[in-house]
């Protein structure tokens, strides 16, 4: 797939990815992540790295942030260990801006978080706090919020349902509750030095999502998880204008691709030229300082 017209071959940015490999598919994801593929209509086949970065490179995606994982305490399920990710970032140190993963149940989530950065040179944090089963506005984590801060890294936060459990008895004990982005507008308004992406239009919460965008101007959020042709109109109307610098690019790889992603999204939307440059590498080049 070439280029789309108007956007620079190799610039566009993937801000939201995970693992193509069993750590993340089948070690980390466990039965959820089986429910989650039914759902996209996938199964769970792993491939490895040169195969993923032959994919993005079809596609003229010259980055891609690759997220941790460790919802161990809620799941029970073992993480996608720090030290993996960072790994991988060095395998292909051009190509993956790599973001780890703490989990706030644990007691030793400040010191790891502060190792993710001081050590191993991630990038930034990501939190799912529908796996993670946790309220990131309540007052016990407000803490680990400082320390990010301080660190000087960006965080990315789950936004909306999750598939993850999906039709599952109970959805496997997972509390969709904890992916409203209200709950994103508290830790926002407490640390304005955080800089914070909400990951995928929060369905069913997405008008929230973009009044906490447009009145923060430490919160973005980024298209991933939905291929453009099911994204909410008042979702890529707000990235074609009031939000058209706050809106980002985002796959959910595996569970979409991004040849898939791109060409829905040539095909089902109309931003303007200048709005899809913004959405598909501007906004990200500055926000993840690249
Ligand atoms: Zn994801």
């Amino acid at each position: 797939m070439s280029a789309l017209p108007g956007v620079e071959e190799n610039r566009l940015v993937d801000t939201h990815a995970h693992q193509p490999t069993s750590e993340f598919l089948h070690d980390a994801g466990g039965e959820m992540m089986q429910d989650a593929a039914d759902r996209f209509g996938t199964d769970l086949e792993t491939w490895d790295y040169e195969e993923m970065y032959a994919e993005y490179d079809d596609c003229g995606i010259g980055r891609v942030v690759l997220l941790g994982w460790d919802a161990e305490t809620n799941t029970g399920n073992p993480p996608v260990p720090n030290d993996y990710v960072a790994r991988v970032r060095d395998e292909y140190p051009e190509f993956v801006i790599g973001f780890g993963s703490v989990d706030p149940l644990k007691d030793d989530c400040i010191q790891e978080a502060v190792r993710c950065v001081e050590e191993l040179g991630l990038s930034g944090f990501k939190f799912q706090q529908i796996a993670q089963g946790f309220d990131p506005s309540a007052d016990r984590y407000d803490y680990l919020w400082s320390t990010i801060e301080d660190l000087g890294v960006p965080v990315v936060f789950h936004g909306g349902n999750s598939t993850l459990g999906a039709c599952a008895a109970g959805g496997r004990g997972l509390e969709i509750k904890y992916g409203n982005p209200m709950l994103i507008d508290e830790v926002a308004a407490r640390h304005p030095e955080l800089q914070i992406l909400i990951a995928h239009p929060a369905f069913p919460w997405e008008k929230e999502q973009l009044a906490i965008c447009q009145q923060k101007g430490n919160v973005y959020m980024d298209l991933s998880g939905w291929i453009p042709k099911y994204i909410d109109d008042q979702v890529l109307r707000y990235a074609d204008t009031l939000l058209q610098d706050k809106v980002m690019f985002g796959t959910d790889y595996p569970m979409i691709d991004p040849e898939t992603w791109l060409d829905s999204f040539e095909r089902h939307t109309d931003l303007s030229e200048e709005s899809r440059r913004k959405v598909l590498y501007e906004n990200a080049e500055a926000f993840f300082g690249l």
